[in-house]
């Protein structure tokens, strides 16, 4: 017996309570309250009632308020027509199971059989899918997750106990006055046939819900189905995030213009569109061999490169895709090259520096333009850098959703250390234009080539690259 007891307590944690926790902890699949400047949305369940549901349509068209009504599939029967007039009169369409009856005593199978009979009907009627599902009582099981398909599951934010008729219309005005608010998703109920509620019930709703309407639209409130609300919703969290990422990057801006005079960083070119920027400082990491075979150690002189940041944003926000934002940063590094080059030719703290250097995730292409790409030795500094840069991208860049397999990639992704010893540098002097120009040439062609036929795996990859 203690055995059965346990195993029936097992089994209803995991049919039954468990995912209504998940479900109203994490709202996953589930929509209960709306974000809205002035809009509730109204949502009845239990009808259609054949007293009461038309009187309330009356209601509801003489304040231009749109509802949703989560219809039981066995009270439609028969009121087709109601559902007709439901469509027509502009309001949305929900199910409500065929019969009122929790999900919890019923088999998936039979969940699953109530929906798809409640959704034959009202389609049959209005010609239209209903995508919107309520369960009795708000209980939802493990299974309806799997079951539901294509249907959004909706519950509500405020409940009024307005399915009992001893609650009284003036109590329950009160009620929802208190709940007179946008984003509010509203439960009330047309119908009193259900068990545990009162027949005529919905006469004392009808009563408080036109005081209600009367009070809201004073407000100037507006009444709306529940797809506006999710789409209002979902358009407030979206503007919510960039604004917070506006944020983030006026602040990032402000830190490096912070960074850019602590460390007297010099800009490369036009001083209102710069690419670059630069210091001379002494090279602190472990030697590193240079393919033209010149070397930098510890303690040499270097041209330590930065990528303008404020570019960078601008050029990742008018992008469309990572790959677009990669080649671009190729072509305005590749441009500012001859610059960079001539400024360090005459810039006598530079006169002594071994090579350019910088850290970043650009590398493919690079080597193209004659820098030497190396990996960055494991440390604190590559870590806090790795950090940085996908912080960086990630607050610059909206980015589609990628798969599991793409974002394991992406994470093996690191910033690397970019040399261009300086006899490359020279070369991109301006006093051998013509040299340079042909070279030029022939380094963009290279370059695009290297770029499309690494665009796919750039692309999968999703990274984006800059300048620290
Ligand atoms: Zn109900």
């Amino acid at each position: 017996m203690e055995k059965l007891l346990l195993w029936g307590l097992y089994v209803a944690t995991f049919y039954a309570f468990l995912p209504g926790i998940i479900s109203r902890t994490f709202g996953f699949r589930v929509f209960k309250k709306g974000r809205a400047q002035r809009e509730i949305a109204l949502t009845f369940d239990d009808g259609p009632d054949p007293v009461y549901t038309p009187q309330l349509l009356d209601l509801l068209a003489r304040y231009k308020a749109k509802a949703t009504f989560f219809v039981v599939g066995s009270h439609a029967e028969g009121q087709e027509a109601l559902l007709r007039r439901m469509k027509e009169e502009g309001h949305v369409i929900g199910i409500h199971n065929y019969v009122h009856k929790s999900n919890w005593l019923m088999r998936p199978r039979t969940v699953k059989r109530q929906i798809e009979r409640t959704a034959e009907l009202i389609e049959k009627a209005t010609g239209e899918r209903s995508a919107y599902y309520r369960p009795p009582w708000g209980i939802v099981n493990v299974f309806d997750y799997a079951n539901l398909g294509y249907l959004q599951i909706i519950l509500w934010s405020a409940m009024f106990g307005d399915w009992r008729i001893r609650v009284g219309a003036e109590r329950l005005r009160k009620r929802m006055m208190r709940k007179l608010r946008p984003g509010e998703v509203i439960l009330l109920h047309d119908c009193g046939m259900t068990f545990g509620a009162d027949k005529d019930a919905p006469r004392n709703m009808l009563a408080a819900l036109e005081a209600y309407l009367e009070e809201g639209t004073r407000r100037g409130y507006r009444f709306v189905d529940i797809q506006e609300m999710i789409k209002l919703t979902d358009s407030a969290r979206a503007s919510h995030a960039s604004v917070w990422k506006r944020l983030l990057i006026s602040l990032w801006l402000l830190w490096e213009k912070a960074f850019h005079l602590a460390f007297r960083l010099k800009t490369v070119g036009d001083k209102n569109n710069p690419a670059f920027h630069y210091r001379v400082t002494t090279y602190n990491g472990e030697t590193v061999e240079l393919v033209g075979g010149s070397r930098v150690t510890k303690g040499d002189l270097i041209a330590e490169l930065h990528f303008d940041n404020k570019k960078l944003s601008a050029i990742a926000a008018e992008s469309k895709s990572p790959v677009a934002t990669g080649i671009r940063m190729i072509r305005e590094v590749e441009q500012a090259l001859p610059l960079l080059a001539n400024q360090l030719a005459g810039d006598t703290e530079a006169k002594d520096i071994k090579a350019v250097y910088g850290v970043t995730m650009i590398h493919r292409g690079a080597d193209k333009l004659g820098f030497e790409i190396y990996e960055l030795p494991e440390g604190l500094f590559a870590k806090s850098t790795r950090v940085y840069l996908r912080i960086l991208i990630r607050v610059l860049t909206s980015k589609p959703k990628k798969s599991s397999k793409e974002r394991r990639r992406k994470e093996a992704i690191s910033p690397r250390m970019l040399f261009m010893p300086v006899a490359t540098v020279r070369r991109y002097a301006t006093e051998q234009i013509g040299k340079i120009q042909e070279e030029a040439e022939r380094i963009s062609d290279a370059v695009e080539r290297t770029i499309s036929a690494a665009a796919d795996e750039a692309a999968q990859l999703g990274t984006k690259t800059t300048a620290i």
